[in-house]
């Protein structure tokens, strides 16, 4: 299947209209989508109240361009997101700029975390069996998926295929954590697939992502009809093999990618740049190893385990700087073993022997004042 990828320059409104237009022609234009008088979700990337240009969020130039292709096959374009559970949605949609957008496009914008959820069967589910959706989605005639271009502190990259996580209401975001997210982010793609992908690396992200990355001018907008293969094409001009991203491994190994991808408009070479991606640190994958095999020799010895103490001294574990601290108790809320959370922002502590390591109360933290030891940005 073709995936297109075109080159913009990143403060020109027309230069990205126009490349973000010839992209999707390129993959057969909206015309291939959508029909007249069909109802078409738009789903951006907008999880937090950060900004496009900080290279967090969808850029509004390429979502207002793609909202009014819509509107010219006559069709009713609908924007819907909805943003990590702990922020509240209204400011979101008003700190990245969509609302004013929404309303002088004349298009409605919508909560998923508040609109109506169905639960559906997972095809062939793994870590999910069923999940809720909201409504508006499944009942839509399409489904266009407007990812940001970033990396990810624990899947490595966010593009389409995570992006999709969006369209689970709230509290359903964080049971994907808990049931094991790579598989959970197939699971999700295995139930409901975009019709087309447009992935925003106009202004991308690298090294902490995807809240506290460094921006990066990239210029970029890749475009295609299957997420896996947009998401691998996105991979190789990140400098990263889309094997080494365990749900794109996976995806591969599910077949849920096509077997031989095209890309058409610009050559990946041109476009690609070695992205920053925080690794684990040598030191602490060495102090770990031999942790676990210690842990081995002693447990044969005396018949007891060391590990869960050794790892909780040495492994990949979130801290607090409490200097950065606002004590808003969202790490709390969002902590996957929570009642009772692992952290406790009050005395600024973190029970290692209870800690997951999922690290999303540092995804989350909005004064990025958790950091994680053990891990470098490379
Ligand atoms: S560590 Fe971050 S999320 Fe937790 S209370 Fe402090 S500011 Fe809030
Ligand atoms: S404290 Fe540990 S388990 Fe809780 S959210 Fe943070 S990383 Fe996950």
């Amino acid at each position: 299947m073709n995936v297109s990828v075109m080159k913009t320059q990143i403060h020109d409104e027309d230069s990205i209209r126009r490349n973000v237009k010839n992209a999707i022609d390129l993959v057969g234009g909206m015309q291939s989508v959508v029909k007249p008088g069909d109802s078409v979700i738009i789903k951006p990337n907008f999880g937090g109240p950060r900004s496009s240009s900080d290279g967090a969020t969808t850029d509004l130039t390429m979502l207002q361009e793609i909202v009014e292709e819509v509107a010219d096959r006559q069709a009713t374009a609908v924007i819907a997101e909805g943003p990590f559970r702990q922020y509240d949605t209204r400011v979101v949609f008003k700190k990245v700029g969509v609302d004013r957008l929404a309303n002088n496009l004349g298009v409605e914008l919508v909560d998923l975390n508040d609109s109506e959820s169905v639960e559906v069967t997972v095809p062939r589910g793994k870590a999910l069996k069923r999940i809720k959706i909201a409504k508006r989605v499944l009942d839509a005639d399409a489904l266009i998926n407007v990812p940001k271009m970033k990396t990810h502190h624990i899947t490595k990259v966010t593009l389409g295929m995570k992006n999709l996580k969006g369209i689970l209401p709230g509290e359903q975001k964080q049971q994907s954590h808990i049931h094991g997210i790579h598989q959970a982010i197939v699971d999700i793609n295995k139930t409901i697939a975009p019709d087309l992908t447009v992935v925003d690396g106009i202004i991308a992200m690298e090294g902490v992502g995807p809240a506290f990355g460094d921006p990066v001018d990239l210029g970029v907008i890749v475009a295609g009809k299957n997420v896996v293969d947009v998401d691998n094409v996105c991979c190789e001009i990140m400098g990263i093999n889309p094997l080494h991203v365990e749900h794109l491994r996976i995806a591969a190994e599910e077949g849920l990618g096509s077997a031989e991808v095209q890309v058409v408009g610009e050559q990946v070479d041109a476009v690609a740049r070695k992205f920053k991606f925080l690794q684990e640190s040598t030191t602490y994958l060495l102090a770990h190893n031999v942790a676990q095999k210690a842990d081995r020799v002693l447990y044969r010895l005396v018949g007891k385990n060391v590990f869960p103490f050794l790892s909780g001294k040495f492994g990949r574990r979130p801290i607090i700087d409490k200097t950065k601290c606002a004590k808003c108790h969202i790490c709390e809320q969002v902590c996957i073993l929570a009642p009772p959370p692992a952290i406790d922002c009050s005395s600024g502590k973190i029970d290692y022997q209870r800690c997951a390591d999922c690290l999303l109360c540092m995804e989350q933290c909005p004064t990025n004042a958790i950091s994680v030891r053990g891990m470098t940005s490379r």
